[in-house]
This record gives structure tokens, C-alpha cells and sequence, in this order.
């Protein structure tokens, strides 16, 4: 459900016309088990990045983050150097003065405090306003739009509870990873590949987000299908999901300028 007391942030950008563009990424589900994906993000940030003002990662980075100490883990730990690997990458972008914002998706919504620092990044609530290049533009990781699936809205509302992640957050790392992957493996199986309506955003959902940002476009990740929808009250982009490790890779991100939005390749 749509919490419509959200106080629908707001940052601008683009405001003069030769502006550089912003660069929308999601779903990209890191982690050192696909060593592609990882490299095509890499170049994402090195090189691809320089041309956008900012870059906006819209949920779903890592394909789980049990948590910020991680991050202080020793160097023998393979997840341990995994995690800082990236956060180094990404605070790259703010010594280069390219913005980092990102959203928590549902499987990394225990990036935290000290990741956000590590990173160079600033945390976008979910859902989210910007203004730029003269539009407002509603951006939210897509999850919670997802409303027929009753049991995954129960789960999101416990999972994002704050005592709930503290109490989590209090068993050892390597239970932690457990239960994580114990999750993922149970759920996502059947969530990603299925074509169930059930898994996919709700008209209603997706009509109240825009009537209660009052935005006339929207930018979402989560369900991997990639596409321009015209929906009743708006555009709707949908972002694709980055998997480079298998026959047929896939990928790509969203550009925003003075001329809109465009879809991009890798
Ligand atoms: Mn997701």
C-alpha cells in the first residue's frame, strides 16, 4: 500500500538548460557471485557516469545487505571485500562531484547509515519527488506497488520495521547470512520468473502514487520488465534489471534531460 502520509521529499536539478543529464539505475542484485555484472557496473560508475549530473540507484544494488558492520568485517571474508570493493567504487562519484542517491529496495533495505557514508550517498526515501529539467518526477523502488501480493506487503511492512531490523541486526553476521539466504531462495524463485499478475504493480497503486505526488511520470525497478507504460495519469518507466552473467545478458539505465527520458543500453 501507498503510505499517503509521506512526506514526498523534493531536490532539484537541471535547472538551467545545459544541465547534465541524470542517470536512473535499479536491480542490479551485485554480488561477488557475478563477476560480469559487477564489472559492467563498475564501468557504469567509471566511465559511463562522467556525462550525468547525478547517478539515482532506484533499489535493489545488492542481491542482499544483512548489514552495515559487514563493511568492518575482516579481509578474509570474501563478502567483506566485496562490500567495501563497491562502496570505494561509488564514493568515486562524489570526489568527481557526480551525485549518488539511493533507495533501498527489498532486498538491500539494511543499507544503512555508514554504507550511505562509505558510499558518498545520500539515502532517497520510498517513494520520492524530484524536480528537474523543469518536471516532477516520482521515483520508488516498485515493490510497494506490488499490492495483490498480500503475503510480500505483510513481509515489507515487518522487514522495514525498525525494532524488527534492530533485532535482526543484533544476531551474529553469519546468521544473518543464513536467514537472508534461506529467504531469497524461498521467495524470489517463483516471484522473478513467474508472469503472475499477482507479482507485477496494481493500477490502483500506481494511479494513487501519481494523484498523491502529483506527478505525471514515474520511474520504478523491482519487477524486471523493463517498458514505457502510458498509464491514465502519467508515463510510467520501468527500469531493467542487470544480469550479464548468463548467455543472453541484459541491462541498461534511464537518462533524463531537457529532452525527457530515454532508455540506454549498457
Ligand atoms: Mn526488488
Amino acid at each position: 500500500m501507498i503510505d499517503t502520509k509521506t512526506t514526498f521529499g523534493h531536490e532539484t536539478a537541471g535547472a538551467a538548460h545545459n544541465a547534465r543529464p541524470l542517470f536512473f539505475i535499479a536491480d542490479l542484485h551485485l554480488s561477488e557471485a557475478i563477476p560480469r555484472t559487477v564489472a559492467a557496473f563498475e564501468h557504469f560508475i567509471e566511465v559511463t557516469a562522467n556525462e550525468a549530473d547525478s547517478v539515482f540507484i532506484l533499489g535493489d544494488l545488492f542481491e542482499f545487505w544483512i548489514g552495515d558492520d559487514i563493511l568492518d568485517a575482516p579481509a578474509t571474508d570474501a563478502r567483506a571485500s566485496f562490500a567495501r570493493r563497491m562502496t570505494r567504487l561509488m564514493h568515486t562519484l562524489s570526489e568527481r562531484g557526480i551525485g549518488l542517491y539511493v533507495m533501498h529496495g527489498n532486498r538491500d533495505f539494511l543499507l544503512g547509515k555508514r554504507f550511505m557514508k562509505d558510499a558518498g550517498a545520500m539515502p532517497l526515501p520510498d517513494p520520492f519527488v524530484i524536480t528537474a529539467f523543469g518536471r516532477r518526477i516520482a521515483l520508488a523502488h516498485g515493490d510497494g506497488l506490488c499490492t495483490a501480493d498480500r503475503a510480500y506487503q505483510g513481509f515489507r511492512a515487518f522487514a522495514r520495521n525498525r525494532l524488527a531490523q534492530r533485532l535482526f541486526l543484533a544476531l551474529p553476521l553469519d546468521t544473518r547470512l543464513g536467514i537472508g539466504q534461506r529467504m531469497r531462495t524461498k521467495s524470489e524463485g517463483a516471484r522473478m520468473t513467474g508472469v503472475k499478475a499477482k507479482y507485477d504493480v496494481t493500477k490502483k497503486a500506481v494511479s494513487e502514487l501519481f494523484i498523491n505526488s502529483r506527478t505525471h511520470t514515474l520511474i520504478h525497478g523491482h519487477t524486471h520488465r523493463p517498458a514505457m507504460h502510458r498509464e491514465v495519469e502519467g508515463v510510467r518507466w520501468v527500469l531493467p534489471d542487470w544480469e550479464l552473467d548468463i548467455d543472453t545478458p541484459r541491462g541498461g539505465y534511464l537518462r533524463l534531460d531537457a529532452d525527457g527520458v530515454s532508455p540506454l543500453p549498457l
